[in-house]
């Protein structure tokens, strides 16, 4: 516990200005912020090494373990997926770096999208590792066996997930700035308390915007020859353009389907949201791998394959989550839960003795 009891604080130390402090704070957030997507990096990294060597030698059923599906399919998509966090650590980076550029946005996705990749990759590790994975690293040295620390890693990373804006905060955090335009725009037309001169102009300018701006949503083309120069990545790349249109068109259709009550659907927004993160993973990933097979032909080739299994799979995620949009079980889960909340479920706690008790 730290308490800050009759500090002073020199005059000089005083950063940027008096009253400045909350935007000193929230603008290093977004460079700040960047560290913990290339961190989870680093845990993907090393999972995959610790992953890759004992796969290969832990036999079991007469084979290595990594060549059995169900180990493999976890360590292909590890794989696949260390390339696609670095890819987005790394083109935040540099934007960062560039400067000139708002990463408010890009910060945000990274954080929240390495560090829920990274906390995925670590489960699997563990798995993979069996008993040995769940053992301390002094446990492991004890026996004789090589110390190392998935459950320390584990344990470690997890707050990744919680502090410089938990998954929960950061979902709403660029749920906001996806709907912020159309509140802009339709505002007056959508929220309670409003009256009838403020509708019918915000009518007015709603017509002028939507006029252009929701056909331009379905109209673009997102299919061959465009983005050719990205060579077998092009189908992925072009799904990106595809699909982000469809989801601006998914932000809009569920403020009209929702209204100001879309707000308090956190279910439907996060879906939103996660859709967004995965086709920014999807194009940086695609991004980085064309950068390093213009580098180095053989290296690139590697990527490409890593970049590849990734979009499939991160397409597989894209369509689920646009199919939840619509059908999902939000509504009766959200009233079960309140029930919980409210005690009528008390009854499924019994056999225990109680926390307190
Ligand atoms: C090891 C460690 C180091 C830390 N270091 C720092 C530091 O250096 N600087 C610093 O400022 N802070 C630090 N923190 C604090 C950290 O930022 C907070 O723990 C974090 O922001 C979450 O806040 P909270 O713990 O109060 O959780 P709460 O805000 O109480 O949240 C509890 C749960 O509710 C969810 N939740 C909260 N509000 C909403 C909402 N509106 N809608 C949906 N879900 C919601 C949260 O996502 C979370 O799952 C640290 C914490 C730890 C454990």
């Amino acid at each position: 516990m730290i308490r800050f009891t009759k500090v002073r604080v020199p005059k000089e130390n005083l950063l940027w200005g008096e009253g400045k402090g909350l935007k000193l704070a929230l603008i290093t957030l977004n460079t700040g912020r960047l560290t913990l997507p290339i961190s989870s990096v680093a845990a993907g990294k090393r999972c995959l090494e610790i992953s890759r060597r004992w796969s290969a030698e832990r036999v079991q059923w007469g084979r290595p373990i990594g060549q059995h599906d169900a180990i493999a399919q976890k360590i292909g998509a590890m794989a696949a997926n260390t390339f696609a966090m670095e890819s987005v650590a790394e083109l935040c980076g540099a934007m960062a770096e560039r400067g000139g550029y708002d990463i408010r946005l890009e910060a945000a996705i990274a954080k929240l999208y390495n560090s829920e990749a990274g906390w995925r990759i670590i489960d699997d590790t563990l798995q993979i590792r069996g008993g040995r994975g769940y053992e301390t690293a002094d446990s492991l040295k004890a026996r004789g066996e090589p110390a190392i620390p998935v459950e320390r890693i584990m344990r470690d990373f997890r707050i990744n997930l919680i502090f410089e804006g938990s998954s929960e905060i950061m979902h709403l955090f660029i749920a906001r700035e996806a709907v912020d335009k159309h509140l802009q725009v339709a505002g007056d037309v959508v929220m309670p308390g409003k009256s009838l001169r403020q509708r019918l102009a915000g009518l007015g300018r709603s017509t002028l915007f939507y006029g252009w701006w929701y056909p331009s949503r379905w109209l673009g083309w997102g299919f061959w020859p465009r983005y050719a120069g990205f060579g077998s990545l092009a189908r992925h790349v072009r799904f990106v353009e595809r699909n982000a249109r469809r989801l601006a068109r998914g932000v809009f259709h569920s403020m009209i389907r929702f209204g100001p009550k879309l707000e308090l659907r956190q279910a439907v927004l996060f879906r939103l949201v996660d859709v967004g993160a995965e086709l920014f993973a999807m194009a940086s990933t695609c991004a980085r791998a064309r950068w390093l097979l213009e580098r180095d032909r053989s290296s690139g080739e590697r990527a490409v394959r890593l970049a590849d299994v990734f979009c499939r799979q991160a397409r597989g995620r894209i369509r689920s989550k646009f199919a939840g949009l619509w059908r999902n079980e939000d509504v009766p889960t959200y009233k079960v839960a309140q029930e919980v909340l409210k005690g009528e479920h008390r009854w499924l706690e019994r056999g225990m003795v109680e926390l307190d008790g």
